[in-house]
């Protein structure tokens, strides 16, 4: 079967491979691939500035962002929710033996030696089919296939926001301002699902208000201010409000940064960006240090997500495929055949670029 792979640590190494279709295990399903999304930690893989091969292999099958349906059922499989021709999307990261990853919460590892397909140690999603046992696959409602890759991102934006709101339990916390850092499909997808909390969303990120993607988020009732025209500094005072959320997805450290210094009182800021990198900036050390301390602040990093996230993802992409129609739709931006995957791998100029298999 045709697959899309990477030599991890050689810079631009994508290529089209042939391999062999994997062989069903009695306790796995088979699932064809329909499309698989591209993000930057792909565009990072095959720049050679992240990414590991499976054990004693030489090459690494990219992609994590997939939609496939189940075209084969294990023998020994019991769970009668997973059918043939079901749609589904794959969970990314797969457990090692820590405490955590033992009670299904690999996304909070505290050992390291977890997998992630098309990442980190196992194979991904870019190819014709691939194998999974149904614990790790989500069913996709029919009504939103169409929209159902963009599953994956949005549950990291899920993990997140569920985190913050679990941390600030210890307040009594009424969140009315949030910020989104960056118009990245994270970014993106953070102004949308907080926009269901009943919070007022400003989205601060680089494109002009003209932008496709500006549109997009105004539609569904977000701010915008450009930093075209504003500093980062100024939102505060243009805010008015205490900032009681922010969600940094700019992918810049720097910024990432910056934005401990926005937090209100009580406040908490997300940070999502993997930053491969080694930037280096100076701070005022004790400014940042003693707003954190007089405000009661909090900062915390997140990554990856658990299946709860990609469960609440399904909900919310059926809440705006009902409520926005075609808006989603819009997010997915540029469409390429399996031969076309270098295109892929380089657009940067829309939002989310698929692969889409035969
Ligand atoms: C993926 C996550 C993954 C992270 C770090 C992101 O692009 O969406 O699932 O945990 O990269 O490897
Ligand atoms: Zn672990």
């Amino acid at each position: 079967m045709k697959a899309i792979a990477v030599t991890p640590g050689k810079s631009n190494s994508a290529r089209l491979i042939d391999m062999p279709k994997p062989e069903l295990k009695p306790n796995e399903v088979m699932v064809k691939t329909i499309r698989v999304g591209i993000d930057g930690t792909d565009r990072e893989i095959n720049e050679a500035q992240y990414g590991l091969a499976p054990i004693r292999q030489d090459f690494l099958v990219l992609g994590h962002e997939a939609l496939g349906k189940v075209v084969e059922i294990g023998t020994e499989i019991k769970d009668f929710n997973l059918q043939k021709g079901d749609i589904v999307v794959p969970l990314v990261r797969r457990p090692d033996d820590c405490p955590y990853c033992q009670k299904d919460i690999q996304d909070m590892c505290i050992k390291g030696d977890y997998t992630e397909r098309g990442i980190k140690g196992y194979h991904g999603y870019l190819s014709e089919f691939f194998t999974e046992i149904p614990k790790y696959l989500v069913k996709i409602p029919k009504e939103i296939e169409d929209i159902a890759v963009l599953l994956e991102p949005l549950s990291i934006v899920e993990k997140g926001i569920r985190q913050a709101w679990s941390i600030q339990r210890r307040i009594l916390w009424e969140p009315k301002n949030a910020v989104v850092l960056g118009l990245g499909a994270i970014g993106i997808l953070a102004c949308l699902v907080l926009k269901t909390l009943n919070v007022r969303v400003y989205a601060y990120s680089m494109e002009q208000g003209s932008d496709p993607k500006v549109t997009l988020i105004k539609e569904a009732g977000v701010d915008y201010i450009s930093a075209k025209d504003k500093d980062i500094f100024e939102l505060p005072s243009i805010i008015g409000g205490n900032i009681d959320f922010i969600l940094e997805a700019t992918g810049n450290s720097s910024i990432a940064l910056k934005s401990m210094s926005l937090i209100g009182l009580n406040g908490i800021l997300c940070l999502t960006s993997v930053t491969g990198g080694q930037n280096k900036v100076t701070i005022c050390a004790d400014c940042l240090n003693l707003d954190l301390v007089l405000g009661n602040k909090v900062i915390f990093g997140s990554v990856n997500a658990n299946k709860i996230d990609f469960e609440k993802g399904v909900e919310h992409l059926t809440f705006y495929n009902t409520h926005y129609p075609g808006l989603l739709n819009r997010l997915i931006t540029n469409k390429f055949k399996v031969n076309e995957f270098k295109e892929a791998l380089e657009e940067f100029r829309g939002l989310k670029a698929v692969i889409e298999f035969d």
